[in-house]
C-alpha cells in the first residue's frame, strides 16, 4: 500500500453499499460492480478503546486510541486516533478528520 492523503474506498453500483476499505467485491451484496471512491474525510467516534499492549507493528505505537468512526457518508471503519495525548478527553461522540493513510495500520484519523 503506498502512502496517499485520500481515504478510499469502494462503492457498490447495485446495493449503494459504501465501505473504507478497497475490495474486489460489495461485502454487503456480493456484486462485482463496484468502483473505488473518495470518501469524505471527517467522522465521529462511534466507540473506542485505549489499547496498552500493541502486538507485531502496533506494539512501539501503544498505548494508542483504537476507534470505529462514522464518516459523513456513514462509512464506518476501524481506525487509530492519532496525536491524542489526554485519552481521559476522548469521548464516543467527538469529531475527528482523516490524517493520513499509514503503510502498516490503514487509515489514520485525528482531531
Ligand atoms: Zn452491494
Amino acid at each position: 500500500m503506498s502512502l496517499t492523503e485520500t481515504l478510499t474506498g469502494i462503492f457498490c453500483h447495485k446495493c449503494q453499499y459504501k465501505v473504507a476499505e478497497v475490495l474486489d467485491g460489495c461485502p454487503s451484496c456480493g456484486s462485482e460492480s463496484i468502483e473505488t471512491v473518495e470518501l469524505k474525510q471527517t467522522g465521529t467516534i462511534v466507540s473506542f478503546t485505549i489499547v496498552h499492549v500493541g502486538f507485531g507493528h502496533m506494539a512501539k505505537r501503544a498505548p494508542y486510541i483504537l476507534a470505529i468512526v462514522q464518516t459523513e457518508e456513514n462509512v464506518k471503519l476501524t481506525t487509530v486516533i492519532d496525536g491524542v495525548v489526554d485519552f481521559n478527553s476522548v469521548k464516543i461522540g467527538d469529531k475527528v478528520r482523516f490524517k493520513t493513510n499509514d503503510e502498516e495500520i490503514g487509515p489514520l484519523f485525528q482531531y
